[in-house]
């Protein structure tokens, strides 16, 4: 299979515009197998859009995105299959409305992975039960705290057994009390070894859990450092003043 010193995922001087705007500017990034990456920077520098091109949501104008060694294809069979590898956490949890909890975490493996019906139930209460929330498999979206939905949507990343799973801000739409019960679960999954690239401004998560923080602004990579060097010894005039506002 794939050499284990491959990176999970590769961005290669990727270049991205929306209309006469340029959001990604030669941006270039190694994650490594188990590694944990903080992405930070001002909001409109573009981390949510590297998110969506490195999941293929949003196609690049330049450059290369590889998932575990190979480029993402343009569209396909292939592409979903790649994009099943990459398992996405959206600050709106997304879970479909209509659904209760369990078939919001059973329905991808059946139907994407062809995991049969039973099997993928059984698997979707473990995960439920790893985040918390084995008791609220049966209720509806709706029912469940943001916290609650949040972990769930988790769940349902998890069950797809992706390589790696992206964060795009979990808990900025959640109320205050909620957001260290979501971070909890994703601190546990970090420790246990899962791939993550995680944008947030919790900047205590940060310090914590990362491996590696990656600062972001105007489009452009500025900084890439471990967590205490990043907060104790920021290079760039750009990344002080960030974090004059965020700490
Ligand atoms: P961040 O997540 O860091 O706040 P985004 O990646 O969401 O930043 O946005 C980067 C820039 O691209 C912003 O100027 C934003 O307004 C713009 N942008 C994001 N998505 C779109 C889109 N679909 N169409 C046009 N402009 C967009
Ligand atoms: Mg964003």
């Amino acid at each position: 299979m794939t050499d284990p010193s491959t990176p999970l995922i590769a961005v290669e001087h990727v270049d991205k515009w929306f209309g006469s705007l340029h959001v990604l500017r030669d941006v270039n990034l190694d994650v490594r197998r188990g590694e944990v990456v903080v992405v930070v920077g001002p909001s409109g520098s573009g981390k949510s859009t590297l998110c969506r091109v490195i999941n293929r949501i949003e196609p690049i104008d330049s450059g290369v995105i590889r998932v575990d060694g190979r480029p993402l294809p343009a569209e396909g069979r292939a592409l979903a299959r790649l994009r099943a590898d990459v398992g996405m956490v959206f600050q709106q949890f997304n879970l479909f409305s209509h659904r209760s909890i369990l078939d919001n975490v059973t329905l991808g493996p059946v139907k994407v992975r062809g995991i049969p019906r039973e099997q993928a139930r059984r698997r979707a209460r473990e995960l439920l039960a790893r985040v918390g929330i084995a008791d609220q498999a049966d209720k509806m979206p709706a029912q469940l705290s943001g916290g609650q939905q949040q972990r769930a949507a988790i769940a349902r990343a998890l069950a797809m057994d992706p390589k790696v799973l992206l964060f795009d801000e979990p808990t900025s739409a959640l109320d205050p009390e909620m957001i260290n019960e979501v971070l909890d679960v994703m601190t546990t999954l970090a420790g246990d070894g899962m791939t993550m690239v995680v944008v947030t401004h919790e900047m205590g998560f940060a310090r914590r859990a990362a491996d590696r923080v990656v600062f972001m602004a105007d489009g452009q990579l500025l900084e890439q450092a471990p967590p205490t060097d990043f907060f104790d010894h920021p290079r760039t005039d750009r990344a002080r003043d960030f974090l004059s506002k965020v700490l």
